[in-house]
Parts: structure tokens; sequence; C-alpha cells
């Protein structure tokens, strides 16, 4: 899917010293290229023609900018997939010798799942054991919206947050809990409004050391 006004993603001129962020294969990085692109007003045309099909009449008042707001919401949505962990984490790496896990709770999540396009959101706890290296604690937010922001199952989302993380700290261990309700679980199908999907990625330490691991999950669960 393409958007006329997302900025067209330049070639990003990885360097070397990143191997892991070079292969959009292993990790999904990389802002990705739409493999089509949009002509003006073809997907407010399509947006239209989903009106009519739902048997609406998209001239009424109320719905005659629709297309144009769903396309603007839409993009915004899925703008992830015009950025990549490299662009926003930027030069906020630096060289510290702290060794204890170091953790960010509660960081608000929206994204959409791709079987039903309608949004799944909750909270991320992030937590990784630097090895020399620590990340500006507000980048975390904005790796979790990178990946969020795109067409999602919660299983890869976390699994992809958490290998970003370790392909820019290489860090001794990092584990990623999410905590999210399904809007394609509570407003149709099963129709369970309570039912809450948590899942887990656990690298390094955290998958090796049970005593990290549960000092990790502990924190993580105690909302
Ligand atoms: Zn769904």
């Amino acid at each position: 899917m393409y958007f006329a006004n997302r900025q067209s993603g330049a070639s990003l001129g990885l360097s070397e010293n990143s191997p892991g962020l070079a292969d959009p294969a292993r990790n999904g990085n990389l802002r990705l290229e739409p493999a089509t692109r949009a002509g003006p007003g073809e997907f407010e045309g399509l947006v239209r023609r989903q009106l009519e099909l739902l048997g609406e009449n998209p001239e009424r008042e109320g719905l005659r900018n629709t297309p144009e707001r769903v396309t603007k919401s839409l993009s915004w949505l899925t703008r992830g997939y015009g950025t990549d962990v490299r662009e926003v984490v930027g030069d906020a790496v630096f060289e510290e010798s702290h060794e204890s896990m170091v953790m960010v709770r509660d960081i608000e999540l929206y994204s959409m799942c791709e079987h039903h396009m309608l949004p799944f959101f909750g909270k991320a706890h992030i937590a990784y054991i630097p090895d020399g290296k620590i990340i500006g604690l507000s980048k975390l937010p904005r790796i979790v919206d990178v990946f969020a922001h795109r067409l999602q199952v919660q299983e890869r989302l976390t699994e992809e947050i958490a290998r970003a993380i370790e392909d820019v700290l290489a860090p001794r261990g990092v584990g990623v809990v999410i905590e999210a309700v399904h809007l394609c679980m509570m407003m149709r199908g099963v129709e369970k409004q309570n039912s809450k999907t948590i899942t887990s990625a656990l690298r390094g330490e955290f998958r090796e050391c049970p005593m990290t691991r549960d000092e990790f999950l502990r924190l993580a669960n105690r909302g």
C-alpha cells in the first residue's frame, strides 16, 4: 500500500558497522518500499467504492469527505512502513559501563491487526542488560512505533522490537512483553471484551538466566 503523501523512501545508505540492520529479511527494520504506488485519488476511490458496497451513499454530506479522511488516517496509522529503526535511534546510543537491567514499563502501543485491519492496543514493557552501550530512554517508545505502525500480529511485533534492540545495542539480553486487547476479538467473532493477549520475547540472558527472566517478568507484570 502506498500513499501519495508519504515521503518516498530514499535509499538508506546503511553503513557496514551495523550488519543486523542491513538485512531486512532478518529483522524487518528497513523502511519498506511499496510494491505499487497509488495514483492521485486512487486510494480515495477505493474507500468510496467500499462505502458503496457497504450499502452507503458516498455522496451524502457526512460521507462526502470520508474517503479523503480515511486515506490520510490510514497513511498515518501505517507510517511505520516509511520509517526504520536506524533513523529513529539516530545517535542516541552511548558508551556506558552500567551493567544492571534497564527497564521502561507501560509504553503505550497502538497497532492494527493484519487479519482484520482493526486496532489492537495496550502496553509494552521493555528491558535490556547493557554490554557497554545504552540507548536514550525516549528511543524505546519510538522503536515500538516503527513496528506498531504497520499491519501486525502481536507475536511478530514483540519479536521485531526485541530483535531491533538487540541489533542496535548488542546487549547481554533483552526482554519485551506486550499486553494488548484486540478489537477484532472484542467487536466481532467471539466478542470477548475482557480478554487480554500477552506475548513475550526473551533474548540472551533473559532467556538463559532464570533469575534475570524472573526479575524481568515480575517487573513487567507488576502493573
Ligand atoms: Zn484481527
